[in-house]
Order: C-alpha cells, then sequence, then structure tokens
C-alpha cells in the first residue's frame, strides 16, 4: 500500500519532468495525486487536505527555477511542506529528566512495542546521557510482562524494581518512586499495563498512575505499521491521559510514514522517537527529514 504512494508520486513527477514547465493544471493534476495516493497511504482525510492546499499556495506561481526541473521543483515544496508539518518546536530527544529523579511513564496498547522501547530508553539514557536509571513494570495483570522488563533490565544493565506480588499498580509506583530517591537514580520508568484495547479499566489505571508519579514526560508507545489506528490511539490517550510524545514503533517496517505525518497534524503531540527493530540499539529520535523522505519514497 505504502509503496503506490512513492511509485505513484514518481510517476506523476516524472510527467510533470518531462513537460518542461510548472503550469498551474499541471500542479492540479499532480496534488489530486499527491492527495489521492496519501489517502492510500492511510493519512486522514482532513490531514491530505489540508496538506494538498499548502502545497497548491506554494507550488502555484512559483517562478520555474531554471536550475531543476519542475518535477523536481514541486518534489522539493511536497518534501518542505511534509518537514513542515512533522517539525515540532522543541528537540524530539530530549527527555525531560533534571530534579531526579525524574518520572517518565510509558503508556500503550499491549503489543505496541511498549516495555521493549522503555528498556531502549533506559539503555540510551544510561549509555548517551550518564544516567542512572531504574525501570519498573506495573502490569500487574501479566506475571511474564514483569519478567520481560527484568531481563531486558539486566541484558541492557539497567536495575528493575524487584517484582513483589500481589501490589498494585498504584502501590508499585510508589515503592518505584521511594527506591529511585533512595538509592540516587536520575530518572525512573513506568512500564503500564497494556491491553489490546483502550478500555475503563486501561485508562483508570494509567490515569491513577499518572496522579500519584506525577510524570515529567508521558511517552505513549504505538505501532507506527497501523496507520490511521495508531492516530486514533494516540488521540484517545492524549484526551484522556495527557501524553508529551509519541514513539512509533516499528518503523522498520513496510510503512512509509503516513502514521506520522497524521500523528502530528491530528494530536498535535511531537513524535519523539522512532523504533526500528527489535534489538536493543533500534531507536533513534524522530527525524522529520527522514520521514518525509520516506513518505515520498
Ligand atoms: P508491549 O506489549 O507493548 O510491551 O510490546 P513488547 O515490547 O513486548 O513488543 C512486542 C514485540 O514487538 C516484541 O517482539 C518486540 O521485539 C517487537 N518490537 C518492539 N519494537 C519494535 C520495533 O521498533 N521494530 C520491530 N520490528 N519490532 C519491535
Amino acid at each position: 500500500m505504502f509503496e503506490n504512494l512513492s511509485e505513484r508520486l514518481s510517476g506523476v513527477f516524472d510527467k510533470l519532468t518531462k513537460q518542461g514547465a510548472l503550469s498551474e493544471d499541471d500542479v492540479k493534476t499532480a496534488l489530486r495525486e499527491v492527495r489521492t495516493a496519501l489517502l492510500e497511504a492511510d493519512v486522514s482525510l482532513p490531514v491530505a487536505r489540508d496538506f494538498v492546499a499548502a502545497v497548491q499556495a506554494k507550488a502555484t506561481g512559483q517562478a520555474v527555477t531554471k536550475s531543476i526541473t519542475p518535477g523536481q521543483q514541486v518534489v522539493k515544496i511536497v518534501h518542505d511542506e511534509l518537514q513542515r508539518v512533522l517539525t515540532g518546536d522543541e528537540d524530539p530527544g530530549a527527555l525531560k529528566i533534571d530534579n531526579p529523579p525524574a518520572p517518565i511513564l510509558m503508556v500503550g496498547l499491549q503489543g505496541s512495542g511498549k516495555t521493549t522501547t522503555t528498556a531502549k530508553l533506559a539503555k540510551r539514557l544510561k549509555e548517551r546521557e550518564g544516567k542512572k536509571v531504574l525501570m519498573a513494570s506495573l502490569d500487574t495483570n501479566r506475571p511474564a510482562a514483569m519478567e520481560q522488563l527484568a531481563i531486558l533490565g539486566m541484558q541492557i544493565g539497567v536495575d528493575t524494581l524487584p517484582i513483589v506480588k500481589g501490589e498494585t499498580p498504584v502501590q508499585i509506583a510508589k515503592r518505584a518512586k521511594v527506591q529511585a530517591s533512595l538509592g540516587g537514580y536520575d530518572v525512573y520508568m513506568l512500564d503500564t499495563a497494556g491491553r489490546l484495547h483502550i478500555d475503563a479499566e486501561l485508562i483508570a489505571q494509567a490515569a491513577a498512575v499518572r496522579d500519584v508519579a506525577n510524570p515529567r514526560e508521558t511517552l505513549l508507545v504505538v505501532d507506527g505499521l497501523t496507520g490511521q489506528d495508531a492516530v486514533n490511539v494516540a488521540q484517545e490517550f492524549d484526551d484522556k491521559i495527557g501524553v508529551t510524545g509519541v514513539v512509533l514503533t516499528r518503523m522498520d517496517g513496510d510503512g512509509r510514514g503516513g502514521a506520522a505525518l497524521s500523528m502530528r497534524a491530528i494530536t498535535g503531540k511531537p513524535i519523539r522517537f522512532v523504533g526500528l527493530g527489535e534489538k536493543m540499539d533500534a531507536i533513534e529520535t524522530f527525524e522529520p527529514s527522514r520521514i518525509a523522505g520516506r513518505i515520498l519514497g
């Protein structure tokens, strides 16, 4: 599906290139194709519409530059506009972790990559910023998830809060805070329980943990391959819990980044990191230009 987007765009722009001049009709025809292609790439209708309108306004009436072909010129305008929509004001990789111990709340649906991302970020904070990090799993429904975090912690050399049976997520969050303070940790990461769908209990639990932990960052982890669903999930989490940023996982997959464009445009929340594989180093700071390039193909 996403392949079509880049193929279609290059097809359209090839045609433009051959014509050698950029007329208003050419731009219109090309942008109709861009709009269709964006929709097929799971970018939502209002986002695609706004996007095309912005490109139209920029492209029409722009003098055709001699040094590049009209096709390249439209590609550049589309690229710049993609980048503009995707770019936030702040450095996406700069987590707010002053005032130790700083709590980071990790939320998301089960299977989104939340636990993996928690460990990846902990490793990054430890290695790149020299931070002492404590991780705690709050997934009291799934003992396997708690074990998984402990195993990842051992792999990357990051401490995890010892598992105590019978505690509620709020009790675990409180214990993590005490342990983080006593142990001189810079950061403690709370990996909340995920479910297959957003339900009242999931939200109530995450909200209760948020209220006791008062997190500096609340990062929502979403599967970047789920397109529009990822955006709906983000919207709902943000409405009900409030998030400070999004981590898009599985960006090593086939997705072309349509979800990233809608995510930024609809939720207004910055994408902070992208997950690029299962390995503990497979995470990068979100880079708008790279995603713009991917969307264009
Ligand atoms: P959780 O249920 O949200 O905590 O999900 P997990 O962290 O257990 O991840 C579910 C699966 O997705 C695991 O097999 C991870 O290795 C895998 N995974 C997580 N992030 C990525 C990613 O960025 N790319 C790929 N390819 N796999 C990922």
